[in-house]
């Protein structure tokens, strides 16, 4: 199967058009023992057909659910003997499908926890407990505040209620 990556030309990864395609599909980013691509661990992926080949060889990258298994750990660009960076071209379709509106529901969930509070986690008595327990003091709301003004002001939050409403 050859690769074919359509772009437009107010595409904004049409930048990493180059790098995308100077990939040889040797697959040593997902296949070299303990240094690869730790999504190439999900069964729908083998040797002879990589994640990161699944990504860059979609016909739709954006449509493309896999998109979103991977990490953003930058193995495969420091691994990569042709200086290709898949998690370039990976991280600009994830935008670009976020766009459209998808989003793996796991993220979905992670996004709305942090434009909303600004930690990762939701806060618990036990995190409370923690803190106390090495002397440290308790959250202030400066963090919380500038993430949720950031997520408001740069149209985020609004994006958030309409996928979640089904709203294009
Ligand atoms: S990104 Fe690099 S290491 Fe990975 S398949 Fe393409 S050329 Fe090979
Ligand atoms: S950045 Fe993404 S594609 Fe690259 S090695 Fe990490 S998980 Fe795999």
């Amino acid at each position: 199967m050859n690769i074919h990556i359509k772009y437009d030309s107010s595409d904004f990864s049409l930048n990493i058009k180059e790098t995308a395609e100077i990939c040889f599909k040797c697959g040593v980013c997902c296949v070299v023992k303990g240094h690869s691509c730790h999504a190439q661990y999900d069964d729908q992926f083998n040797p002879k057909y990589t994640f990161v080949y699944d990504c860059l060889g979609t016909d739709e990258p954006s449509n493309n659910p896999n998109i979103w298994l991977c990490v953003s750990c930058h193995k495969c660009e420091e691994i990569c003997p042709y200086d290709v960076s898949p998690v370039k071209f990976i991280e600009a379709i994830k935008a670009q499908s976020f766009e459209k509106g998808n989003i793996h529901p796991v993220l979905f969930g992670e996004l709305e926890q942090i434009s909303s509070t600004g930690y990762a986690f939701p806060l618990t008595r036990a995190s409370e407990r923690r803190r106390n327990n090495l002397g440290l003091g308790p959250l202030g709301d400066l963090a919380a505040n500038d993430v949720k003004n950031i997520s408001e002001r740069t149209g985020l939050l609004i994006k958030l209620k309409n996928i979640k409403e089904g709203v294009d």
